[in-house]
């Protein structure tokens, strides 16, 4: 009789996918995931919308633009647990660099004054999502159940967070041997 597989849904923001590739680096591991696990919305098996609601959701990246918060609060309206993944979503991360520099400043350096830019303009198409202030973590526009720091997480904390929401168990005080925060 089949097992009934946890759900998930995965998602990258203003990120750079590298916590999606430690999600893939589990090694052999990963024929065991196929077995426990069942992707909904996600660029793992490019279903770009929701089907079902999830168990689990895993968010890569902060908010950099109206869609990154969008697509962040459709993850907390259809995941019961919604879980930061790096750097990028528990702080912002490297986009958050941006945050110090005023619009005016990111825009001319961008789209005028940088040594690639090419055509003198600021793209307006109405299909590009607006920019936003500054870039937001995940937890300053919805509730997010745990974070997992590093950049990337390192494989095995993603695996213990599956493997402990399978079990039925807490996401507290997850193992210390398995975080990283470089
Ligand atoms: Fe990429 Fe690191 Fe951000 Fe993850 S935390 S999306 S690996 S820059």
């Amino acid at each position: 009789m089949s097992k009934t597989k946890l759900i998930v849904a995965t998602t990258s923001l203003a990120g750079c996918f590298g916590c999606h590739m430690s999600l893939l680096d589990i090694d052999e591991r990963i024929l065991e995931l196929v077995e426990v696990v069942e992707f909904n919305r996600s660029p793992i098996d490019d279903f770009k919308e929701f089907t079902k609601e999830c168990d689990l959701g895993l968010v890569e990246g902060g908010c950099c633009n109206a869609e990154n918060v969008r697509v962040l609060r459709e993850f907390r309206e259809h995941c019961k647990i919604l879980v930061a993944v790096g750097q990028c979503a528990i702080t912002g991360g490297l986009p958050a660099m941006r945050n110090g520099i005023s619009m005016k400043e990111l825009l001319e350096e961008a789209y005028f004054n940088g040594v690639t830019v090419g055509n003198k303009m600021i793209p307006n198409d109405e299909e590009i999502p607006a920019i936003l202030d500054r870039v937001y973590p995940c937890h300053e526009i919805v509730k997010i159940d745990a974070f997992l720091p590093g950049c990337a997480p390192r494989a095995d904390l993603i695996w213990e967070v599956l493997n402990r929401i399978i079990e039925g168990k807490s996401l507290d005080n997850l193992t210390y041997k398995n975080f990283k925060y470089d």
